[in-house]
């Protein structure tokens, strides 16, 4: 295969593995073609077996069908290596003051957060890194996240073979409401108060919503991503016992502890709970 070919069929693939996040039914948006490089030509649809694909370009004219579950084992097998290898290269320590102070002033993130979640710092990379622990409390990978704030990435997450909703170590979900929140220090802070999972930047998928099947659920996303809210709804709001999206002035990480109490407790509890909790 020369140079130009290898290239077209990693950009084809990688555009059919971003693509198994799609719902069964569902096309996504126009991109490159990685055939012909027009751009805004080239669409994908998951059917229940597989994915479709095509160029819209007369001329380019490429089209196929591959099986779901062949993109499956060839995702697992790219997040797999990259975790090993980027998890060799880590270098662990416990979490410097400075940098402790860093994640309260910012997330509210306290040293009992820390330590419950098992948050080390990495002097390879000097980033924050947070184990990812699922709903069962499986290990399926770790977040790393810069200290410093002028770099442009600021957190990149690292997974096994694994897709699931993070969940704090130190919650156990039961038959209470759960909240879906968007990152990890979210679900670090929203779990002093109930349950709570986080998306980590993907949507929610049929094999991650098993464990909130039945469930009182509901979705605090950032402002940012009421799309992504409606499309949960959307495509899962069937499974669950009941579902709510709760209004936020800011994510729930920049909100101080009274904030949540006064703002977004009330959604779920009612009102009562403001009084009470105030008056503790
Ligand atoms: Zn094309």
């Amino acid at each position: 295969m020369n140079g130009q070919n290898k290239e077209r069929t990693n950009a084809h693939k990688q555009i059919l593995l971003s693509s198994l996040d799609l719902t069964v039914g569902e096309t996504s948006y126009k991109e490159e073609c990685p055939q012909c490089r027009e751009k805004g030509s080239f669409s994908v649809t998951k059917t229940e077996e597989g994915l479709l694909y095509n160029c819209f370009r007369a001329k380019c004219g490429i089209k196929g069908f591959i099986p779901t579950n062949n993109l499956y084992t060839i995702r697992k097998k790219e997040e797999n290596n990259k975790h090993n290898i980027v998890l060799s290269k880590l270098n662990l320590c416990t979490v410097p003051t400075k940098v402790k102070y860093f994640l309260y002033k910012k997330f509210n993130i306290t040293n009992k957060h820390i330590i419950d979640n098992r948050i080390k710092w990495c002097t390879n990379s000097n980033r924050i890194m947070t184990p990812l622990y699922s709903i069962d409390k499986e290990y399926f990978g770790f977040q790393l996240r810069n200290y410093n704030k002028h770099t442009k990435v600021k957190s990149v997450v690292y997974t096994t073979n694994k897709k699931e909703l993070y969940c704090p170590i130190n919650i156990i979900i039961k038959e209470t409401p759960i909240v879906i929140v968007e990152d990890t220090w979210s679900a670090i802070r929203m779990s002093d108060f109930c349950c709570s999972v986080a998306l980590l930047g993907t949507y929610l998928t049929k094999e991650n919503s098993k464990y909130l099947l039945g469930k009182d659920i509901y979705i605090a996303l950032d402002n940012d991503a009421t799309y992504k809210s409606l499309k949960i709804l959307q495509s899962f709001g069937g499974i669950f016992k009941s579902y709510n999206v709760i209004r936020l002035s800011k994510d729930i990480k920049n909100m101080p502890d009274k904030q949540i109490i006064r703002e977004v407790l009330p959604q779920i509890y009612g009102k009562e709970i403001t009084s009470f909790l105030s008056a503790k």
